[in-house]
């Protein structure tokens, strides 16, 4: 890990619970706050430490010294005000680095006027990722750059073993339709590999290109090539 943070994580839904331990376990110090004690009780020894309080208190945060903190997260989701006030909270005690979870379109744009770093649309982006994996079950993971370019993590399909990456369809990283950005073999990761490199069993791309090139590519018949 490059550096160890102080991350105070507001609201311990499914969301926020799941942003603290993963913080946590990554290495950082995590303060995980939320009004419902039942929450901060099961998510005890999974974080640094676990509080009950209301994060739209100024007087319970400057107590909890989150002021310090590098980071803050605002996971609480559906009452927007709560979330717009823990947010102008912890900008105005001098948080320089505020992500916050909204609800809908209306709460990003507020949430994008007080000056929160990152905005997290967790239904937006999770239903654009399941809608990208749908029909085509290599792709683990996506991220769209624009409404119909994406960056995909691939588990290589049987099809594609022993074929080199040129005979499946990819070019390199200068290519214009999609691009194999890496290969992660066992632990070990390749950047930028060579089109005549030979898939194996059990890799993963990374691949760069237009949603419906990489399709038509997964699609392919390779079985007579
Ligand atoms: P998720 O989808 O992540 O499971 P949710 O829909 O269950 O979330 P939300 O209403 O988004 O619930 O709230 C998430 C958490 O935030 C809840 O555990 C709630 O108790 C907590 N919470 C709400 N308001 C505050 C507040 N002012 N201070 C601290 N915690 C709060």
């Amino acid at each position: 890990m490059a550096q160890k943070s102080n991350v105070a994580v507001i609201g311990l839904g499914r969301f926020g619970s799941s942003i603290a331990r993963s913080l946590y376990n990554i290495g950082h110090d995590v303060l995980a706050i939320d009004m419902d004690e039942s929450k901060v009780h099961d998510i005890m020894g999974q974080v640094t430490h676990s509080v009950a309080g209301d994060g739209t208190n100024e007087g319970v945060l400057r107590e909890l010294g989150v002021e310090d903190y590098d980071a803050a997260v605002v996971a609480i989701g559906s009452d927007l005000v709560a979330s717009v006030m823990a947010c102008v909270i912890l900008k105005t005690i001098g948080i320089t680095n505020v992500v916050a979870r909204a609800h809908d379109e209306t709460h990003g744009n507020a949430l994008e006027r007080l000056g929160v770093n990152r905005i997290v649309h967790v239904e937006t982006e999770m239903g654009n990722r399941v809608a990208h994996s749908l029909f085509t079950p290599e792709v683990e993971q996506y991220v769209g750059l624009t409404n119909d370019f994406g960056v995909n993590v691939i588990r290589v399909p049987i099809e594609w073993v022993e074929k080199p990456l040129k005979e499946i369809g990819f070019s390199g990283p200068r290519g214009k339709q999609s691009a194999v950005l890496a290969l992660k073999r066992g632990k070990d990761v390749f950047l930028s590999p060579d089109t005549d490199d030979h898939l194996k069993s059990g890799d993963v791309i990374v691949v760069a290109g237009k949603d419906d090139q990489l399709r038509e590519t997964l699609k392919n018949d390779l079985s007579d090539k």
